[in-house]
């Protein structure tokens, strides 16, 4: 046997104990998504799934080779597994409205329902479901676990034939090759159908310019799916303007006036899946200040108000890349919170790992840990900012009269943050995710942090950059 057949031998051998994901997406699905709906349940203390239905939610979207999810962000995280092998085919890690909604005083009281949905490429044969949910120290376990047979009479293979007008906004190449958005909007009436085509362009002119979708542009499609309304604007309980919309979003979520989201997981889900999506975002045809953003959910954003730009990249962190707010609300009150495991976000830490501070790879040598800022200077401005704002919502104030108190803000906040020793140094500087001690976040300042200035921290520049990975060739 010559030399070079024996080299040719090894490579056929190596290839065959080793399977390449593309192999394993072609041995192990079809190029299908598959929707399981489910009601999730509970109390604060107790959760509970079960099925609503098991659909084809269009062809596949995402990626044919990244079928794992190395980064593992959220409170949750399904798997599909192989029910004969037990292999793992699939996961993703996600957040959810009952995730949230279970921390608030509500869940100590009553039980609540939210419906969800989790999406995976059709399996050729039957799978096992598995829901997990973090710990007290942050691992996951499984919560709930079930079967699903794709040959079953359970399972609906035909696709939704829902007729709604859609339109390519970017595409850069093969959904499965690329991050797929789909923008839907609520609260634009038929007449309003430009300015719906007017905000995406705006938004989104304004995303690509922030680091990094600015320079990983081309790894993205936009599309948008019409879903037109017959009134204008959306339901805003706390001024006491109510409407019905076709995806029901709503100011006032948990109570919160400024939060939006809608709780109609179904309508967004079955409009969304006229296209190809692995992230969604709603344009809400408002002026009132508002938005919101769940990890793998969707992203909402108030268009018409002066800082609905910020709104839309902000939200766009929660919903992409898990990333925590790195901001807190400063009290005159010192109060010492009870953190006693490291939060799981990219961009947040408590501290409590020793040397093993997640972004210690970009940190100057020398650099001090925590690390020293003028935050005295910064809580006493902030907390005269809040007493104003306070005010004027006691007074019923006009929006407008808001966004001068927040433009004021920002800029006062800008000049500060600017001035300081380390501004735009890497390290650990206190206060974060609502703590005012105890938390720390990577740099002075953040879209996650304030509204001075739409850039991302470069640790959750990375973040970001690592979700997009998994989702490209
Ligand atoms: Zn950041």
């Amino acid at each position: 046997m010559k030399k070079m057949s024996l080299i040719s031998l090894a490579v056929v051998l190596m290839n065959s104990c080793i399977s390449s994901p593309k192999a394993d997406f072609e041995k192990y699905f079809n190029n299908k998504t598959m929707r399981v709906d489910y009601f999730h349940t509970g109390t604060a203390t107790e959760e509970h799934f079960s099925i609503d239905r098991i659909l084809s939610d269009g062809e596949w979207g995402g990626s044919v080779v990244h079928l794992l999810d190395v980064l593992e962000y959220g409170l949750y995280l399904f798997e599909i597994q192989d029910l004969e092998s037990g292999k793992l085919l699939y996961n993703r890690g996600f957040a959810s409205i009952f995730g949230e909604w279970q921390s608030i005083p509500e869940a100590q009281q009553q039980w609540g329902a939210f419906h969800e949905s989790v999406r995976f490429p059709w399996p050729k044969n039957a799978v096992k479901l598995l829901m997990k949910k973090r710990d007290s120290q942050n691992n996951f376990s499984t919560i709930w676990e079930t079967e699903i047979n794709p040959e079953s009479r359970a399972v609906t293979p035909a696709d939704l034939d829902n007729n709604l007008v859609t339109k390519d906004i970017m595409i850069n190449g093969s959904a499965h090759e690329k991050v797929d958005i789909v923008i839907l909007g609520d609260g634009y009436t038929p007449m309003e159908m430009d300015k719906f085509y007017f905000d995406i362009e705006k938004l989104t002119a304004r995303l690509f310019l922030v680091e990094p979708f600015k320079s990983r542009k081309s790894d993205f499609n936009i599309r948008a799916v019409e879903t037109p309304s017959s009134v204008s604007g959306v339901n805003k309980p706390h001024p006491g303007v109510f409407a019905r919309t076709p995806l029901s979003v709503h100011y006032s979520s948990f109570d919160s006036e400024r939060y939006i989201l809608t709780y109609d997981n179904k309508s967004v889900r079955n409009a969304a899946s006229a296209v190809p999506y692995e992230f969604m975002y709603v344009l809400i045809n408002e002026e009132t200040y508002g938005g919101g953003g769940i990890y793998q959910l969707y992203a909402t954003v108030a268009v018409d108000n002066k800082f609905s730009d910020y709104i839309f990249v902000h939200e766009l962190g929660h919903h992409f890349a898990a990333l925590a707010d790195e901001y807190y609300t400063s009290s005159i009150s010192y109060q010492i919170p009870e953190i006693t495991v490291e939060p799981w976000e990219a961009n947040i830490t408590a501290l409590l790992d020793g040397n093993q501070l997640k972004w210690r790879d970009m940190v100057e040598a020398g650099t001090e840990i925590p690390t020293l800022w003028d935050k005295e200077e910064f809580d006493s401005h902030a907390i005269k900012i809040q007493n104003e704002r306070s005010q004027l919502r006691a007074e019923k104030s006009p929006e407008r009269v808001l966004e001068e108190l927040f433009l004021r803000q920002r800029d006062e906040e800008t000049r500060m943050i600017n001035a300081m020793e380390n501004s735009g140094k890497i390290g650990a500087f206190e206060g974060a995710s609502y703590y005012q001690n105890g938390m720390y976040r990577s740099s002075t300042d953040c879209v996650m942090f304030t509204r001075n200035k739409l850039d991302f921290c470069p640790v959750c520049q990375k973040a970001i950059s690592n979700v997009i990975d998994q989702y490209v060739k």
